[in-house]
């Protein structure tokens, strides 16, 4: 589902063609990418690895560009026919004012001891406690990670991913109960372009940082892959499909766009 089109109805490739694409929830970023731009000569400032996302627009007049805050990332549109190279030169040309507006984001938050973690939407407290059994597990609002520091963010990790795992199939059988429809395989993976996808086979894949946003989240893209084991397009069908499964579409549409990106910087 691409933010911008998702109430169009998306022709379906043949089958037979290798390069066809599982349909499923974008995140916000599908098209970025890191650009590495060298310091200029004699400049203190080290070469800066700038993530950067082409946007095409049909409408645009002219290149611009902007600093999106919540992907921590620079946006370049691009107006048709507009040649990467023109993208490249404006942004090497306010490089100095995109570096400062990146560097003033908020870093990138490592799981640490004390640190908070949402799970389902509700702040969490990782607690260390080295002496503690198994890899990590959950005590009231606390998640206890248990061992070596050095393997905390790891098993935080594995956690979260195990505990996504659990409740992403609970709500995907309950969806496919109602269907009548059984997906082939479910995964749970680090996306980093959709938060959900169904594949022709049947095969549905899941972001695990979908266990961070609130639960009626997850249930729309569970819902809404789920709904594309019927209808494997995004026609007024699948969204009638979806609409039938769970009241949280628009809602959940508008978390992601808002909060999603910040997910991505947890970890
Ligand atoms: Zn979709």
């Amino acid at each position: 589902m691409r933010a911008k089109s998702r109430h169009r109805a998306r022709a379906v490739k043949p089958l037979d063609s290798v390069r066809r694409a599982p349909h499923g929830v974008l995140m916000s970023r599908p098209d970025s990418e890191l650009v590495i731009l060298c310091a200029p000569r004699g400049a203190a400032a080290p070469a800066a690895r700038i993530p950067v996302r082409w946007k095409p627009s049909a409408r645009a007049r002219r290149v611009s560009l902007r600093v999106c805050p919540a992907a921590g990332e620079v946006v370049l549109t691009m107006p048709p026919r507009a040649g990467r190279r023109a993208g490249l030169a404006l942004l090497r040309e306010h490089e100095g004012w995109v570096r400062a507006r990146l560097d003033a984001l908020a870093p990138k938050r490592a799981f640490a001891p004390g640190a908070e973690v949402m799970l389902e939407g509700e702040a969490h407290v990782i607690h260390h406690d080295p002496a503690a059994r198994g890899g990590a597990f959950l005590d009231g609002r606390s998640i206890v990670v248990a061992g070596g520091r050095d393997f905390l963010g790891r098993r935080v990790t594995d956690f979260l991913r195990a505990e996504a795992r659990r409740r992403v199939l609970a709500l995907v059988g309950a969806h496919a109960a109602r269907l009548g429809v059984a997906p082939r395989a479910v995964r749970v993976k680090d996306t980093r372009s959709r938060w959900g996808s169904c594949a022709p086979d049947g095969t549905l894949g899941f972001s695990w940082r979908l266990v961070m946003a609130p639960r009626w989240v997850m249930d729309y893209v569970a819902a809404h892959e789920v709904a594309h084991l019927r209808e494997l397009n995004h026609s007024p069908r699948f969204w009638t499909l979806v609409d039938a499964l769970t009241p949280h579409h628009a809602a959940a549409v508008a978390w992601l766009r808002a909060e999603g990106p910040a997910l991505l910087r947890v970890g």
